[in-house]
């Protein structure tokens, strides 16, 4: 009887009719015995990649995943389609270890997932390598591979050993996954895991069924209870926010409120997280509100929302927190409120850590590339892909730019006189009083300091409160004006602001939408 081909196997046992787009050249290359790093976006298809690989090769696949909490899930779902699977994992009883262990060394099982931990064990590997001569191996899948990486915020020290598989078991192939793209992170992956001679495969990390908005935060609650009532008001989403004491709070006002909604973050305890976790995966409509410990791997297709009430920590984590969104291919909503409190905050709160100064300082750039894409004027899917080093013709009628495109403003003037009253009250001052001063408002503050004798005290007054917090924030964001930590929020001017101080540099910036209930007197226009 011929073996079965690939075609085939993705129709009889995957039930799919066609291949994904890099799909099928990796599966070939893979079933012919190369190497592959594999780049795809979240939701793309990489399990395919190393399980149809594994079943139409002689004997077993190994899959190394960080993911314990969903092995159970990504087995149950093979074992639904006749595929031989089991996992090991520090979650399985000791008899179910045992027998899961006879039968790899059997030659019972098509598909093996094993935390890195369990793998590196000696006795493991050398258990492997009898497979090797019996049963045999398949392939090795390394999944989630960007944990190599220590400057990403999934950074697991094992993954590093993975070379052993390399040195012990040269013949086997090797296919490691990942869904951060980013240049950095990829060259580390194919150092740290010896894969210089890996064919890379990288797919387009568009995501088009994903609309991008960013709204200026009012009052965050209510913006987000008016976008859940009136875009999906029965559907799934996740929720993220920065701290666990704000998952919880936002968790508790959605419940107030009618919402089916959960908490998710690394301090509840292990039952809890899973309880919520399941529901939220086999449940109609469950809102998911989370830190980032929620998502990685998360494998539930019809996700209709994601929405952050805080901002991201970097381009990378925005991409994938959104990217859990329409992974079924239909059109879902990536949202996010953002604020000059947000970026005040997410400055001060990457400075201010124990983390060594060169990865603060990595941090605090990768927050910058942030802020541009928040405050970008241009289409958010050819932003966020130009970070990926892909281009995208923009204008893709699928984000809040390309929607209603944003208005600029020749700011130079307004700008001066902010940063002016940055350098005149000493650089010390929050935002908050540095408006009251430009406004001319003679607060127990402005008193305090005597600040009403200032040369910049009541001279902004062609702006409103709203419009200076604007300018505010995107001079922050634009790296004209940094976060003191040290003087609690206060602000100083960095060395790009002096050329405009000089009034040798312009600047544009966005104009901000009014929020739209908050009536109000505009001098301005
Ligand atoms: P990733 O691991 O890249 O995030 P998955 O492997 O979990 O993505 O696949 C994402 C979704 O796409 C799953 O629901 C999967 O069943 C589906 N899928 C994968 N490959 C195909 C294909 N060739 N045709 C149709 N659906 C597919
Ligand atoms: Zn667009």
């Amino acid at each position: 009887m011929p073996s079965p081909s690939a075609q085939q196997i993705l129709h009889d046992v995957f039930g799919y009719s066609a291949f994904r787009d890099e799909q099928q050249a990796i599966v070939e290359h893979v079933t012919s015995g190369g190497d592959a790093l594999v780049l795809m976006p979240t939701g793309g298809g990489k399990s395919l990649c190393y399980q149809l690989p594994a079943l139409l090769r002689h004997g077993v696949g190994i899959v190394v995943s960080p993911l314990i909490a969903l092995m159970q899930d990504q087995v149950d779902a093979l074992k639904q389609l006749g595929v031989k699977a089991a996992f090991l994992n520090s979650s399985l009883a000791a008899d179910a270890a045992r027998d899961v262990f006879g039968r790899l060394m059997r030659g019972d099982l098509d598909i093996l997932y094993v935390a890195p931990e369990r793998l590196l064990m000696a006795n493991f590997l050398s258990a492997l390598e009898q497979v090797q001569a019996g049963p045999g191996l398949a392939l090795f899948a390394i999944d989630e591979a960007h944990c190599v990486s220590q400057w990403g915020h999934d950074f697991r020290p094992e993954y590093r050993e993975l070379t052993v598989l390399h040195e012990r078991f040269p013949a086997v192939p090797r296919i490691a996954l990942t869904a951060t793209a980013d240049a950095p992170t990829r060259r580390e992956i194919v150092e740290r895991l010896a894969l210089e001679q890996a064919h890379q495969f990288v797919s387009s990390f568009d995501r088009p069924n994903i609309r991008y908005r960013v709204a200026l935060k009012a009052n965050a609650r209510n913006q987000l209870q008016a976008f859940l009532e009136t875009e999906h008001a029965n559907d799934a989403g996740i929720v993220y926010c920065l701290s666990r004491k704000k998952v919880d709070e936002t968790a508790a006002w959605l419940k107030e409120k009618g919402w089916d909604a959960l908490p998710y973050h690394a301090g509840l305890d292990a039952a809890t997280r899973n309880a919520n976790q399941r529901r939220f995966l086999r449940e109609e409509g469950v809102i998911m509100v989370a830190t980032v410990a929620f998502g990685m791997g998360i494998d539930k297709p019809n996700v209709r929302f994601v929405a952050h009430l805080d901002l991201p920590k970097s381009m990378e984590g925005y991409y994938q927190e959104t990217g859990r969104a329409g992974r079924d291919g239909l059109p879902a909503d990536a949202w996010m409120t953002y604020g000059l409190g947000d970026v005040v905050s997410m400055r001060q709160m990457l400075s201010s850590g124990d983390a060594p100064a060169e990865r603060k300082r990595v941090e605090l750039q990768k927050l910058d590339a942030l802020l541009g894409f928040c405050e970008a004027t241009a289409c958010r899917h050819q932003t966020i892909l130009r970070y990926f080093g892909e281009e995208h013709p923009g204008d893709c009628g699928q984000c809040d730019n390309c929607l209603e495109p944003v208005d600029t403003w020749d700011a130079t003037q307004p700008a001066q006189m902010a940063l002016s009253c940055v350098f005149r009250t000493g650089q010390r001052f929050g935002v908050v009083h540095l408006i009251d001063v430009l406004l001319g408002k003679a607060t127990a503050k402005v008193e305090q300091f005597n600040h009403q004798q200032l040369t910049t005290f009541g001279i902004g007054q062609a702006l409103s409160q709203t419009q200076w917090s604007s300018v505010y924030r995107q001079l922050v964001a634009a790296g004209l004006l940094n976060v003191d930590i040290e003087a609690y929020g206060g602000l100083r001017l960095t060395e790009e602001s002096r050329p405009v101080l000089r009034g040798e540099q312009e600047v544009w910036l966005r104009r901000d939408a009014e929020p739209a209930k908050k009536s109000r007197t505009s001098k301005a226009e």
